[in-house]
């Protein structure tokens, strides 16, 4: 078929001409074309919890979300999410009017860009930033204004010294007349770097002075090592201004359900949710009831995933540091970023290409998280949500690099 119309127009909408296929995919597809160990890609290579996994099948089986649920998720889901935000962080929502269950937190970020950002608007970002954010940026017509983690050794960072920082300087110069929200992430993926209660504490006194919405992501809010997880709604005035997104993908290990929440005011819910409603109207209602059970898991099971990861990150980080990499330790998520140049190495692209190759891993380029690409070239992710015998074959491979 002709890649263009008669009138030499291009078939995909122009708005996301520059996106082409996700680097998830392209590196996947690369794993599996070439058996190299996958720690691309952010999923985990184990199940979640097996009574979760049997409480999806009860739902099935019992009929219950086998046909269209209720538009804003069903209500056991909605009540068990506003339970664990008030319990865990003191933030009353009503499941009736401030929470939206959404297919994941990939349509909750879509659903909030699309319902609150018009074409000309501003949306400062913190870079490197989740891919799906300057897509949806650009299909809301909003122009993305990308505010630079920079790499330092300085103090309060992370255990092992290095952080990704917020300037806060720098966020406060790229808020303009123009700005209509600030889009946040923490933990932040793919830098790891949680932002500390001062750093949130100066990002929400900017938005109430500058009268801004924000939109934070947070759905790896329960897979924190070192220091905790503050939600910017948390803040004063901040509730009110708020769009709070999180998922049961990450903390539950199952990304494939999809199953993602909202939490904001009536009035926010009600706008992400007219967006939400054309995307997919609900998601899949069987596993809205188990994602109900497993936010109410005893706080063993939070833990228990959380140190599980903890030593999987010590494992891979002091691996990576053995390999010749400088390495990132982060403090959240479970992605590790690393610095190639101790390996004679530029360009993360290329370095990724070959990687499998090489050393028969899969790595992420952090460059196609960057505006400014250069600045993200020397840094590649990897992920440690993967078995420890995974890991620990994966170390052993790339070892050998440093001579290869
Ligand atoms: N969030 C996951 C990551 O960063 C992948 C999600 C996706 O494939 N879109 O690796």
């Amino acid at each position: 078929m002709a890649a263009m119309t008669s009138s030499e127009r291009p078939l995909l909408n122009r708005s996301l001409a520059a996106f082409g296929t996700t680097i998830f995919a392209e590196m996947s597809a690369l794993a599996v074309r070439t058996g190299a160990i996958n720690l691309g890609q952010g999923f985990p290579d184990t199940d979640g919890p097996e009574e979760i996994r049997e409480a999806a099948v009860r739902a099935l089986r019992d009929g219950r979300g086998n046909q269209y649920p209720p538009g804003p998720g069903v209500p056991e889901l909605r009540t068990a999410i506003s339970v664990h935000q008030r319990q865990r962080y003191g933030l009353a929502y009503d499941p009736d009017t401030e929470v939206l269950v959404t297919a994941g937190a990939t349509e909750a970020i879509a659903a909030a860009l699309l319902a609150l950002v018009e074409p000309g608007d501003e949306v400062v970002a913190l870079e490197p930033y989740y891919d799906s954010y300057a897509a949806c940026i650009a299909m809301a017509g909003g122009r993305r204004v990308p505010v630079t983690l920079r790499p330092t050794e300085g103090p309060g960072g992370e255990a092992g010294g290095r952080r990704f920082q917020l300037d806060l300087d720098e966020l406060r110069d790229a808020v303009t007349e123009r700005t209509r929200l600030i889009l946040l992430n923490t933990p932040h993926n793919p830098t790891g770097t949680v932002l500390t209660r001062e750093e949130l504490a100066a990002v929400a006194a900017l938005a109430v002075e500058r009268d801004l919405l924000v939109v934070t992501d947070e759905v790896y809010e329960h897979l924190v090592f070192d220091g905790e997880h503050t939600p910017i709604a948390s803040f004063p005035g901040m509730r009110e201004r708020t769009v709070t997104i999180g998922s049961a993908g990450k903390t539950f290990s199952f990304t494939g359900w999809k199953v993602g929440w909202v939490t904001a005011t009536p009035e926010l819910v009600t706008a992400v949710r007219s967006a939400k409603q054309f995307l997919t109207y609900v998601s899949a209602g069987p596993f809205q009831y188990a994602v109900a059970e497993a936010l109410a898991l005893p706080e063993e099971y939070f833990d228990g995933i959380r140190d599980e990861l903890r030593a999987k990150r010590d494992l891979l980080s002091s691996g990576l540091t053995a390999a010749g990499f400088e390495v990132y330790r982060p403090a959240g998520t479970y992605f590790v970023t690393t610095d190639i140049r101790p390996l004679g190495e530029h360009d993360g692209f290329a370095f990724c290409r070959a990687l499998p190759e090489r050393a028969g891993v899969v790595a992420i380029p952090n460059a196609v998280f960057y505006d400014h690409r250069e600045q993200g070239a020397p840094f590649v992710r990897f992920a440690f949500c993967k078995r420890e015998d995974v890991l620990t074959e994966a170390v052993s491979r790339l070892k050998g690099l440093a001579g290869s």
